[in-house]
């Protein structure tokens, strides 16, 4: 008898651990999965797997339904993440993002209903975190030495040179319109959505499945996740926020259960330098024009949509633990906050977040 207990079931943990070179963009969200297959009929399970947007992406999907072959659900993904691509990396000079970065201000851009969209909530998280998100950033990320048109000099630049990459930056000359999707500048702006576009083409990804009838799947692209159904094991999907300093082991300090919700991470740690004894983020405060500078190494944000918790992650993560952790009181955010205490790290979280805070080994009720 106990024999054969043991035998019908099979435990196999860290589905996936990815450890992301820096500065190619932070994943330090842990997928981890843990397999207990019992003697119940397993599900048919499909893993996909690559490489987008400076960084790699996952993809698991649980029972597919009948109708759906395997290379069509690869190529589905694949195709969603490489539209997106084209259309907002601004590391492809003919992207759309790319072109209206070169056009003359003063007149509407043509773009795509997405890059429209996603502009519109990058405008709208701007708004509600006073400024603190803002995607015209870019020249100040590329003076720091963090963009598509910088290397990687780890030189901090001089109080000049931040003042004139400064006057170039502001939201404010920014205007969005859905029909037709155009964008508008008023001044001399360039657009940088490196810290929304992954969970945009996390999104595309999964309404791209849903709507090829996939009810059971996780889309992952560089740390940034979305979740639907049940996972291999029948339960929610289970997602480990990992622990800065115990990166190398993909150690997972704590875990969230998520069924139809999206996770993303915004930190301090993965995309940094360090001149004279101090640390350069790659996360910009508009504010100061300088790259942050508080007790917060990561921030996790659960929200009904990737392109949301991404961006809203980045935006508390400039804010800092105190005013971060206001704004999604204030807002109902689900957050989550680790912060740097002593030699280690003390965990915050919003009200918000609570029901989503599992241990790994919880069950799910029906
Ligand atoms: P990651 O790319 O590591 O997942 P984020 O989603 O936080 O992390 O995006 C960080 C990137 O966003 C930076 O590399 C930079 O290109 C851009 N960025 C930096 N500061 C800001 C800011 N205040 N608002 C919007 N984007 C920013
Ligand atoms: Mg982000």
């Amino acid at each position: 008898m106990s024999s054969a207990t043991t035998s019908c079931w099979t435990t196999s943990a860290a589905e996936t651990a990815r450890i992301a070179p820096r500065r190619t963009g932070a994943a330090w969200l842990l997928p981890f999965v843990f397999l207990l297959a019992a003697c119940a009929p397993e599900p048919e399970v499909w893993r996909f797997e690559g490489a987008t947007m400076g960084t790699t992406w996952h993809v698991t999907l649980v029972d597919p339904p009948a109708g759906l072959a395997r290379e069509a659900a690869a190529a589905g993904v694949e195709g969603a993440l490489e539209r997106v691509n084209a259309q907002m990396s601004t590391y492809r000079a003919d992207s759309e993002v790319s072109r209206f970065n070169r056009a003359a201000p003063g007149e509407w851009f043509a773009v795509s209903a997405d890059t429209a969209a996603v502009v519109a909530t990058a405008l709208e998280v701007h708004q509600g975190s006073g400024g603190a998100f803002d995607i015209t950033v870019g020249p100040l990320v590329d003076l720091w030495g963090f963009g598509a048109g910088s290397k990687a000099t780890d030189r901090v630049p001089s109080d000049a040179e931040v003042a004139a990459a400064a006057a170039r930056v502001g939201s404010d000359a920014l205007r969005v319109r859905a029909d037709p999707p155009a964008l508008f500048k008023s001044a001399d702006r360039e657009i940088d959505l490196s810290a929304i576009a992954k969970g945009f083409g996390v999104d595309r990804a999964a309404l791209w499945l849903e709507g090829n009838g996939v009810a059971n799947y996780m889309v992952e692209v560089g740390g940034e996740v979305r979740t639907r159904g049940r996972n291999p094991q029948g339960e929610k999907w289970r997602i480990g926020i990992e622990a800065p300093e115990l990166l190398q082991q993909g150690h997972a300090i704590a875990a969230v259960a998520l069924s139809g919700e999206s996770v993303a991470t915004s930190g301090d740690y993965r995309n940094y330098f360090e001149a004279g004894g101090r640390h350069y983020s790659h996360t910009i405060d508009p504010a100061t024009a300088r790259p942050v500078e508080h007790a917060l190494a990561s921030v996790t944000v659960v929200a009904p949509d990737c392109k949301s918790a991404d961006a809203l992650a980045t935006a508390i993560d400039v804010l800092g633990p105190d005013k971060g952790l206001a704004f999604a009181e204030r807002e109902n955010l689900a957050v989550y906050l680790l912060v740097r205490a002593g030699a280690g790290f003390e965990s915050r979280h919003s009200p918000a977040f609570a029901p989503f805070l599992g241990t790994a080994a919880a069950k799910e009720t029906p």
